[in-house]
């Protein structure tokens, strides 16, 4: 590939050895390339700033690539433990990414497209429609964003736990989100039990993902325990029903060992009622899964609200006496609209990048 051609369509994320030779033409050491390659996974101060390179080789890289973890406008809430990043891409759509910081663990929450085609009536990003997969490469610098600001706010803390459920369905974009576990475990050394994907349960993907040996963690959107109901909820749910994703969720638990989450969104006088309790607590204990309730997050295109605390209370009782492991989700940063189901990238003005910077 000619440098031009190089600089304009990839990441430096993307290039292996044979492409920094390539870039570098001889005019730099040979020990270079592996000292950029390493430099560039472990930079948590900077992507650039943290190369033990030359100046102006550095400063030209800033130039020539974009990384869009350095195009991020953050947003706080939570006194500051929570915040949001509205990652503007190489082609200038954006993203969100969400930074947690709790006592003992900090978790970053990952989007895995721009937009989303699963079109869930009470998500915001679905509610924007589909535009495109995220590459790799766009995974990571929403980690990478993550781990520089973690490191910026305090020198001692590091991501724990990363969890894809950000904009966008990842078992929809399943390669890409599986290469970055992937290397999120192998060039980030994070743990798979410290990682976790999110589906709204798209049975294919959830049943090839059990064949990957990866010890992820598997959280199912699953928000109503009939099908009449979920259906309206999760229109996916006329392809695959209810039926066929327990089905696909107990091939991923025998293959994998891993307990399943069911992730159950409480609106009010919809899927709150004591026999829908009944219901999601047979499914649970089918499973053997334990059940997140996420109080509903208000979006601009849905009119129903969340159940009020006393009746979300009530159904984390009604589950418990059935037997059934339950928590409710925090709502982290719902004012800074960060919470789940809330990311929808607004459109801001952006400086085009710059191409016309010359490595030498
Ligand atoms: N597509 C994946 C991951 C993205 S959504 C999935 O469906 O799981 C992450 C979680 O937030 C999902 O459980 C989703 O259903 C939930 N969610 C979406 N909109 C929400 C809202 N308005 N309030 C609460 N949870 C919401």
């Amino acid at each position: 590939m000619k440098i031009a051609e190089l600089l304009q369509t990839r990441s430096p994320l993307e290039l292996d050895a044979k492409d920094w030779e390539n870039l570098f033409g001889g005019l730099q050491p040979s020990f270079r390339v592996r000292q950029v390659q390493n430099g560039l996974y472990k930079s948590y101060v900077s992507p650039w700033e943290n190369l033990t390179i030359p100046r102006t080789l550095r400063e030209t890289f800033k130039e020539l690539f974009y990384l869009s973890s350095d195009h991020a406008k953050v947003t706080l809430s939570d006194n500051g433990d929570t915040l949001k990043a509205l990652l503007t891409l190489s082609d200038q759509r954006q993203i969100e990414t969400v930074l947690m910081r709790y006592e003992r663990r900090s978790t970053v929450c990952i989007s895995t497209q721009v937009g989303c085609a699963m079109n869930c009536v009470f998500c915001a990003t679905g509610q924007g429609g589909y535009e495109r997969h995220l590459k790799v490469h766009e995974m990571q610098e929403q980690y990478f964003w993550a781990a520089r600001e973690l490191k910026r706010l305090d020198s001692n803390s590091k991501i724990t736990n990363v969890v894809l459920m950000g904009m966008g369905e990842p078992l929809a974009n399943y390669d890409n989100s599986i290469s970055f576990v992937r290397s999120l475990m192998t060039q980030f050394s994070l743990g798979a039990r410290s990682i976790t994907l999110s589906t709204v349960g798209v049975v294919p993907g959830i049943v090839k993902l059990a064949d990957e040996s990866l010890q992820i963690n598997l959280a199912v959107s699953l928000h109503a325990p009939n099908d009449e109901l979920r259906t309206q909820i999760v229109p996916i749910n006329r392809r695959y029903g209810i039926a066929s994703l327990v089905e696909a969720l107990n091939i991923y638990k025998s293959r994998t060992n891993r307990r399943i989450t069911l992730e159950y969104a409480l609106i009010n006088d919809l899927n709150d009622h004591d026999e829908h309790m009944t219901q999601l607590a047979d499914i649970a204990l089918n499973l053997k899964a334990h059940v997140n309730l996420i109080p509903l997050n208000p979006t601009p295109k849905y009119d129903f609200r969340g159940s009020p605390p006393q009746r979300v209370n009530k159904c984390k009782t009604l589950l418990q006496d059935n037997g059934v492991q339950v928590t409710i989700r925090d709502t982290r940063g719902s004012d800074i609209a960060a919470a789940c189901g809330q990311l929808v990238a607004n459109n801001v003005n952006f400086p085009k990048r710059k191409r016309n910077a010359s490595l030498v």
